[in-house]
């Protein structure tokens, strides 16, 4: 009889320990940029432990994907542009094909070979300048995905001519995010949140069993937010004109390039895409702000995915799965 209550108590026990999973969360810098993981774990331990591995796989990424870094496997590619293909792990394959298929479907206004562009313009707003029209010209007959070549079978890839030079950072953080959240899924943690500046991978719930709450900063009020969202198992990418950019002049030039003009995009200052995965919502905001809402409205429902749009003169559109707060 004793016998059997202690079990019964010991049951109750461990009942109410499972009953309460706490949240752990960590912050760190990779990829550049503030990377925060979130999971709800049955201990303080367990939590912090598959942190470590998220932890692990970005900075794993960040090796390979990163343009700063002298051994990346991205600029072995670079440095073997117009010479030979470079053996490269899956994940590039990946990551560059994810990129492809958002170049085919914008007409390249998503392009990872924008490099020279991208450099160039870094390069002179540092000085505080913008570059010439012969400088833009020149670095703009550099770009072009379709003189990539992928190589699946043997996994390699190609550029065909010297001078191009590839940049993943408008995909490598979305597709970081979710190989992080397989990751936490590999240890058992089915309810987190990755999150790698502004790209976000929602995995299950809170632990009260409610979906997380997302809010999407204000592009011209840090402490405001445009809209805050309900999600669970989804991917959400944020690109904006407020995070890095410079002013020459009076005039406000950010990081997205339209490979057409070679200059930084005009028209948009924030883009929010919610969908499947990071790999598509990572490029898909990139595009958009490049192409505008009107023009990307089509593209976001044919994806499955829903979207929020701000301008330059603070008119919001959204799809129907985001409404818009007046
Ligand atoms: P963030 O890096 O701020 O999250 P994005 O995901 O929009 O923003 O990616 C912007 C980065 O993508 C730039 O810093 C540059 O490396 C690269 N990039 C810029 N213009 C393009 C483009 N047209 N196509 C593909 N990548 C681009
Ligand atoms: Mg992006």
């Amino acid at each position: 009889m004793k016998r059997s209550i202690i079990i019964v108590l010991a049951l109750l026990f461990l009942a109410s320990a499972c009953a309460r999973p706490r949240t752990v969360q960590k912050t760190e810098t990779i990829m550049g940029t503030e990377v925060t993981v979130t999971v709800v774990a049955p201990s303080e331990k367990e939590g912090a432990a598959a942190i470590d591995a998220a932890m692990a796989e970005i900075r794993r990424f960040d090796d390979m994907m990163s343009l700063y870094k002298d051994t990346s496997e991205l600029t072995k590619v670079n440095l073997a542009a117009g010479k030979h293909p470079v053996k490269v792990s899956p994940e590039m394959i990946e990551v560059v094909e994810a990129a492809a298929r958002i170049s085919d479907l914008t007409n390249g206004a998503f392009d990872v070979t924008v490099g020279p562009l991208a450099v160039l313009w870094q390069m002179r707003l540092k000085e505080k300048k913008v570059p010439t029209d012969r400088e833009i010209t020149l670095a703009r007959s550099r770009v072009g995905y379709r003189n990539i070549v992928i190589d699946k079978e043997v996994s390699t890839l190609f550029l065909k001519k010297s001078d191009m030079i590839m940049d993943l950072g408008g995909v490598a953080k979305g597709y970081a995010a979710d190989k992080a959240a397989a990751a936490l899924k590999k240890l058992g943690i089915i309810n987190g949140i990755v999150a790698i500046a502004g790209d976000i991978r929602v995995m299950g719930k809170r632990p009260d069993g409610s979906p997380w709450r997302i809010g999407v900063q204000h592009p011209r009020e840090a402490d405001k937010t445009l809209v805050v969202l309900d999600l669970s198992d989804k991917s959400i990418s944020t690109s904006g004109d407020y995070e890095r950019f410079q002013i020459v002049k009076k005039k406000r030039y950010h990081h997205i390039i339209d490979p057409r003009t070679g200059k930084p995009s005009e028209g948009l200052i924030s883009v929010t895409v919610v969908g499947d995965s990071g790999a598509l919502v990572d490029p898909l905001t990139t595009a958009l702000f490049i192409v505008g809402a009107e023009n990307g409205m089509a593209l976001v429902k044919e994806l499955a995915c829903e979207a929020i749009f701000e301008d330059e003169a603070g008119r919001v559109t959204s799809t129907e799965g985001i409404p818009i707060k007046k």
